[in-house]
Parts: C-alpha cells; structure tokens; sequence
C-alpha cells in the first residue's frame, strides 16, 4: 500500500511535467482561483518567520535523503537483496522530490502555464511601430529631466526601506492590469545561499514553497528597488520572467524610483529603433538627436553612493 502510494505520487509528478495544462482553465482555476486565495496569507505567515523558510526547506530535505540513504546503506551489509533495497531507496528518494514537485507547483508553479500577460491586455503588436517607440523614448527623456532633481535629493532607500516605498506602487500597478485581487509583498529576506547569490549575480529568487522574497543583501543602491519589485510580480503569480520584468518596470513611484525606471525604459526603444552598426546607438531620428545632445538627458548617477 506505501508502496503503491509512493509510484502513484511518482507517477502524478511525472504525467504533471510532461503534460501542459489548458492555459485558460489555469488561468480560471488556479491563477484566479486557488493562488489569490493561498498568496496572501502564505507570504504574510511567511513574513513573520526571520528566517528564511526556503533555507529550512533545503537544508531539512537535503539533509534527510542523506540520512536515509546512509542509514539504509549501512544496514545493507548485513542482508540479502541488495537490488531490491537500493531500489526501495530509490523509489523513496523518487517520491520525496515528487512530494517537492507536487507542493511547488500547487503553492506557485502552476503559475508557469497560466494564460499570457499579453492576451489578458489590450496589447496590438500593430501599435508597437518604429514612431511609437520614437515618441515613447522622447516621453521619457522629458521625464528623465523632470525627475532628475528630485531623484538627486531622494537618494536610494536601504533594502529594509523599500519594500515600504515599493508597496504603493506595487499595489497601484496590480490595479492597472486589472488583478481582482492584491498580492501580499514579502519582505526581501537575507538567505543561506547569499554568497552563492553574490557568485553567480543573482540579486533576488521568490521561493516557490513558502512564497517569500529573498533578496541578496550584498545588492548596489540602484539594484534594489527592481529587483524587489521584479520579485514581487513573481509573487502576483506572474511566473513568466518577461511578464515579472514588465510589472517590475510598471510601477510608478517616487521620483527616485520613476527616474530609474525611466533609464531602463529608454534604453529599449533606442535599442530597439537603432541600427547598431557604425555608432554605439546607431542611427536616431533627427528630433530624438537633439533630445540626445547638450545637458540632455541629465542621467542620474547610478554610483552615487557606492
Ligand atoms: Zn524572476
């Protein structure tokens, strides 16, 4: 009965990986449905506990399949069946990252094939034409130096501050892609892996388990605010990482915060519009050009306060 218990979990997890899902029926079900209802109060239990539960998770779990298989191995010295003991071991160890498959995807994971940002959007590829990034640059240029004063004085909030200064935005931009619901921000946590973070460049990971925001704490000043709110649209169950980047840069803020987004945001159509061959930006509209040239656009010193 465990046995068969054990294949069948195994089993479950296999079929779930391999077989996608009816977008639209995650969408209803579980996007709309079942994540709204477990997010909130998962990431708030979550932001009680100082430590982070994603490390208790791994440590726990890496720690126990160790055990048993230490424990089952020495006691195989002694017995007969050694064939059938490893693939008892094995089917355990089988099961157990099943379990894991199973709770990632129930507490997160189903988020992956949900229905795309851009069918629940008035989005028309049509409207994205080289005039209109042209005109989107020339906006943000205008914004840029609006902003850079008041961007200069603000400074950048320490980690522990801006999940505070983030939060009305946060809530503001789950409105503005019209969520019936508002996702609970988690509080950008110190993890174990934090030198691992620091290797490999990673400034943030939502933990897919406990629904909590780990954040490297070893972030520059100017990383921290995306990348919190990057990590938070993960937690509105954007999984998609090119969605999670749109919601990161879909906030309006403080200056501060506008003026960084603003600096992203230009880059792109520049980029975009450019022919990259010959000059660094390539070739730029005549108009654009002369936004480009004297004091404009005053670029806020991303080195400020290193
Ligand atoms: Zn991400």
């Amino acid at each position: 009965m465990r046995r068969a218990f054990k294949i069948g979990l195994v089993l479950v997890a296999a079929v779930l990986a391999a077989t996608p899902l009816p977008r639209g029926r995650v969408e209803a079900i579980y996007s709309r449905g079942l994540y709204p209802a477990l997010q909130p109060w998962l990431t708030a239990v979550s932001n009680v506990v100082p430590v982070a539960l994603f490390d208790v998770v791994v440590v726990s779990v890496t720690a126990g399949v160790l055990l048993l298989w230490t424990m089952r191995l020495r006691g195989l010295r002694h017995r007969n069946g050694k064939v059938a003991a490893v693939g008892g071991l094995a089917l355990d160890t089988a099961a157990i990252a099943a379990a894991l498959y199973l709770w990632f995807l129930a507490a997160w994971g189903l988020n992956y094939q949900r229905q795309p940002l851009r069918e629940q959007l008035d989005f028309n590829e049509q409207r994205v034409t080289r005039d209109a990034l042209y005109s989107f640059a020339t906006r943000n240029i205008d914004s840029l130096n609006a902003l850079y004063r008041d961007a200069h004085a603000a400074g950048w909030p320490e980690l522990a501050d801006t999940g505070r200064v983030l939060q009305p935005a946060f809530v503001v931009a789950q409105h503005d892609l019209a969520m019936t619901w508002t996702a609970e921000p988690g509080l950008p946590k110190r993890t174990l892996f934090n030198f691992y973070f620091t290797r490999v460049a990673i400034e943030g990971l939502t933990d897919p388990f406990f629904l909590e925001t780990l954040a490297n704490q070893s972030m520059l000043p100017f990383e921290r605010a995306s990348t919190v709110a990057h990590e938070w649209s993960h937690l509105a169950g954007y999984a998609d990482e090119s969605e999670a980047i749109v919601i990161e840069r879909f906030r309006d803020s403080q200056a501060l915060l506008e003026h960084g987004e603003h600096v992203a945001a230009l880059t792109e159509p520049i980029i975009a519009t450019a022919s990259v061959t010959g000059e660094l930006l390539g070739e730029l509209s005549p108009k654009l050009r002369a936004k480009m040239t004297g004091d404009n656009p005053q670029l806020f010193w991303l080195y400020k306060s290193m």
